[in-house]
Order: structure tokens, then sequence, then C-alpha cells
């Protein structure tokens, strides 16, 4: 389940931390976000240091499907819904503002990238209604868009809205690119390391990691969904993965980039290589750890492709996950109210490649005094926040029952049989539950409260990991984490069985 980018990406292996040191700034993540963060502040003399649980571009960047548009799907009509159309317009301001610096970048470090256009259309008669709003909201603030009947794809269409001029990326082109600026600028990027808490102490900020304390004056947390709890993020956000594959099709493949208004997300893209244009589709999409049937979700698009680009042959399948506010906008900014010092960006909906750029953008203008003019938007506490938490009620309400209905399963006991390979599940020995798996002739077991806030993992059949469905923490089926808010492994407890 390597994604297509991350099987092409030449990006060198970085620094260990070496404890004790202090920095201005340190960032946490080497996602988009984290790296663009780094280098903007780096660049106005800010001595920045980026700690990274993984490698460069393994979180959701590695995964994305890379579309660089301001027409994004039906945003537009949820954020003029809830917020008006005048912070619509402010949110596309941002996000042309995030646009235009990631293309400026890729201009002046020589990555190349493709213009098109982008258009959301309608799979169905019932989606014509939300292809219209998206029209109608997108040109109540601004954007060109156009409306059109059909488009050149061999799967039904209802029509759709387009926008001209828009781009699309390798994320981890642009990822390599990023670390090599920042670094060039001083600032170390320690791969390998998860931050583990950030606390106080004397006048300054500690970051706690696995390898040991750095000293910081600020902290920006560029994880994802934020790795520390206080604020309440994981509340107001659910996780959401989505399945993408790349394939070789004997036809021709559409250049424009499609995303259809409705359920099930079919959203496709094309990719030039010097052997011809890969087509890539995504969609499919659930929230983590909800599903039994993850492989189902992702087998769904290779048949959806099977269908309607006859001989496409699959190269690469992956999966990602991305992080949807309660709120429909972006939280950026502080934490907590009031305390400037840890700073926070998540909450893309899955248009985190405008969004991330335009949430450092306003990261960066609030350290060094220069904010942009629309940073107002992308706040984490805005009076309006109020409403939202009802809607985080709402999604609280799905969490409470995903803990209660975990717990419950666990009922009914335990196993005598191991897992088949490939196959995970969940028992009760003695008092506590065990998340038992059987990978690559590997019997393990290990604990199946996840550390964030004790929800009971489920097994994702799709990428034979341990998924949480409270918050979207994920973990190998040795119990190591692979991403979400826990930055601690599922508890070890015994090799079962080895084949091998
Ligand atoms: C399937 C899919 C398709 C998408 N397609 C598009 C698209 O076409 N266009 C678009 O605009 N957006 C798209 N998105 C969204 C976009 O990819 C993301 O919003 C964006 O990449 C997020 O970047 P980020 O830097 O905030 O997060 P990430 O790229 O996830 O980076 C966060 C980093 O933090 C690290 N980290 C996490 N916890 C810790 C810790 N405790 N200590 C140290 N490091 C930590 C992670 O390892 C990771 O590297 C898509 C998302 C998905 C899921």
């Amino acid at each position: 389940m390597t994604s297509l980018w991350m099987n092409d990406a030449q990006v060198p292996a970085r620094l260990r931390l070496t404890p004790g040191s202090r920095f201005d700034t340190v960032v946490i993540g080497a996602g988009l976000t984290g790296l663009v963060t780094a280098l903007l502040l780096a660049q106005n003399g800010i001595q920045v240091a980026v700690v990274e649980s993984r490698r460069v571009g393994l979180g959701t960047t590695g995964g994305t499907t890379g579309k660089v548009s301001l027409l994004q799907g039906t945003r537009a009509q949820s954020i003029a819904g809830r917020h008006g159309v005048g912070t619509l317009a402010q949110y596309l301001a941002a996000n042309r503002d995030g646009q235009d610096w990631l293309l400026r970048f890729c201009d002046e470090h020589g990555i190349a990238y493709q213009r098109a256009a982008a258009v959301t259309y309608a799979q169905s008669e019932r989606e014509k209604r939300a292809v219209r709003a998206e029209f109608e909201a997108t040109r109540a603030a601004g954007l060109p868009t156009e409306l059109i009947d059909d488009l050149e794809a061999p799967f039904p269409v209802y029509g759709g809205v387009r926008l001209i001029e828009q781009a699309q990326i390798d994320p981890m082109a642009v990822l390599a690119a990023l670390a090599a600026e920042v670094e060039s600028h001083a600032a170390p990027i320690y791969e390998s390391t998860i931050a583990q808490g950030v606390h106080h102490a004397d006048g300054e900020l500690i970051v706690q990691t696995e390898h040991g304390d750095l000293a910081a004056g600020t902290v920006v947390l560029a994880t994802g969904t934020p790795m520390l709890d206080r604020g309440g993020f994981f509340a107001r956000l659910t996780a959401q993965r989505s399945y993408l594959a790349a394939f070789r099709v004997p036809g021709p493949v559409p250049h424009d980039m499609y995303i259809s208004a409705g359920q099930p997300i079919r959203s496709l893209r094309y990719h030039p290589t010097p052997e011809g244009d890969l087509l890539l589709v995504g969609g499919s999409g659930h929230e983590v750890g909800r599903t039994d049937e993850a492989a189902a979700h992702a087998d769904e698009l290779l048949d959806w492709t099977a269908a309607w680009f006859p001989g496409a042959e699959v190269l690469h399948r992956w999966s990602a996950q991305d992080y949807h506010p309660v709120g429909e906008l972006p939280y950026v900014g502080p934490l907590l109210p009031g305390q400037d010092d840890i700073l926070v960006a998540t909450g893309y909906a899955k248009w985190g490649l405008t969004n991330g750029v335009a949430a450092a953008l306003a990261l960066a203008g609030r350290l060094t005094g220069k904010p942009p003019a629309w940073s107002g938007t992308f706040t984490t506490w805005r009076p309006a926040e109020l409403r939202s938490l009802l809607s985080g009620a709402k999604a609280n309400t799905a969490v409470a029952q995903q803990l209660s209905t975990g717990w419950l399963r666990m009922l009914g006991g335990g196993s005598a049989s191991m897992p088949e390979e490939g196959c995970g599940r969940v028992e009760r020995h003695g008092l506590t539950p065990s998340a038992v798996c059987t990978v690559d002739g590997v019997t393990t077991e290990v604990s199946a409260v996840c550390p964030h806030l004790y929800g009971i993992v489920r097994w994702n059949d799709a990428e034979r990991s341990w998924d949480c469905p409270l918050h979207g923490s994920r973990f190998a089926p040795d119990g190591t984490v692979l991403e979400g808010p826990a930055t601690k492994p599922l508890a070890r407890r015994a090799v079962l069985r080895k084949d091998v």
C-alpha cells in the first residue's frame, strides 16, 4: 500500500535528534503544513527545528491525490451554508494565497506540475442540485466557475461545475524540495522521533520526544490531528480514510481533475510519465476504524475503474486519512484561547494542499507580526465555535457509541484458534481485551485498548493495521503507532506463532 508518490520519492533519511538543544520554534510534523511553516520562519531569521515521528511525507501529504484547486468538491456550499458568503470569500482568498505560494515555490525550484481545470460533477440526477449549489456559492464568492453539461469521461455524468487554471502536483517532489530548503537555512529536521508531550518549564516550552527533550519559545503542532489533547480538537474533528489507485489504461486519460458531488466519492486526475499518462482514481472513504470491510472499500474503486476504463492495470494502491472539522473551516491558531506559544493547524477536510500552505502563511504571519488579511477566518476559537461545538457534540455521540460498542463486543470472550493470514480479531483474555492478528506468518497479540482515549481498536483488512474508531489513531500489527493522535504504542503482549 505504498503511494505512487512515495514509491518514486527521492527523499534522503534525516538526522536523529540531539537532546538538550534550544530553538525559537519547534515545528512538530514534516508534512506540507510543517515544512512550509518551518521554511517561512527560517526565512525570517527564526531558529527552527522540525520533529517528525516517521519520515518526511509519510503522513497524509505523501498519500494525497495532489490537486491544488480552489474548486474543492462541494466545500464552498458547506462553508457558505454555515458561515455566509463573506467568510467563504475569505476562505477562498486564503486558499488562493496558498495555491499561489505553492506554485511559485514549484516554479522557483524547477518542480514540474500541470495546469488543469477542476470539475465537480453529478453522478446522478439527484447530485445536480449540489452541482448548481456549488456553482452559485463559488460565483457569489467571486470564483469564475462555469456550468457544463458533459465531461470527456466514459462514465455517466449529469453535468458539472468547472474552474479552469487550477493545478496538480507530485506532493513528494514538493516535500523533498521543501525539506532541502528548510535545511539550507540551518534548520534541522529530526526524523523517526515521536513527540510525546509539550509542557512549560522555567518560562519556556519543553518538547518531550522518545529520544530526549528540546526547548523552544514556541511550538507549532503540524501533526494532522493535534498530538496534544489540550484544546479538545480530537472532539471537533472526524478522521476520514480514503483509498487511491494508479492505473495504466489502454485508452485516453481525461486531463481535467474530476470529483463527484456526492457519494460514493470518485476523484480522478492524470499523472504524466515518460511511458504515457497514468489514471489516478480515489474515493470510497469511511470514518477511520468504523468499518469491518476496509478491503471491500478499496476493491470497490478497482471494480469501478475496471467497469469504466476496461483493461485498466493497477500499478499502485494506497490509502490515507485527513480530518474534517465540525465547524467546516480549518482550525489554525492557539491550542488554547489566549495561549500564543503553542499553535496548531488542522481540519482541511481533504483539501490541505492549499489550506495547509495557507495555514503556514497564517502561523508564520502571526509569529513574525505580519498576519495575512484573511487570517481571522482561520482561527481555532471563533465565537461561532460554540455553534460548531453542538455538531461536535453530535460527533462525540458517535464516538461514545463506538466506545461502548467496542467494549461490549468484548463480552464474548476469546477464541482458541489463531487468525488466518491477513486477519485480525479482538478478543478478551481475562479482564482486558487483546488484539490478535497474523501478518506474514507471524501471529502477534497486543492490547486492544488505544492509549489515546481508550477506544477498542478494529482490524483494518485493507492495510493490515489496528485502527481506533474514536479519533483515528492507527497502529501496526506489533502495536507501533502509524498515525493519529496517539503518541504511545498498543501495549505488546506476545508473539504467539512464527511460521517463517
Ligand atoms: C485520500 C486523500 C486525498 C487527498 N487529496 C487531496 C487533494 O487532491 N488536494 C488537496 O488539497 N488535499 C488533498 N488531501 C488532503 C491533504 O493531503 C492533507 O490535508 C495535507 O496533506 C495535510 O498536510 P499536513 O502537513 O497537515 O499533514 P501530514 O502530511 O499528515 O503531516 C503531519 C506529519 O506529522 C507527523 N506526526 C504526527 N504525529 C506526530 C508526533 N506525535 N510526533 C512527531 N511527528 C508527528 C506525521 O508523521 C506526519 O508526517 C487528501 C487527503 C486524503 C486523505
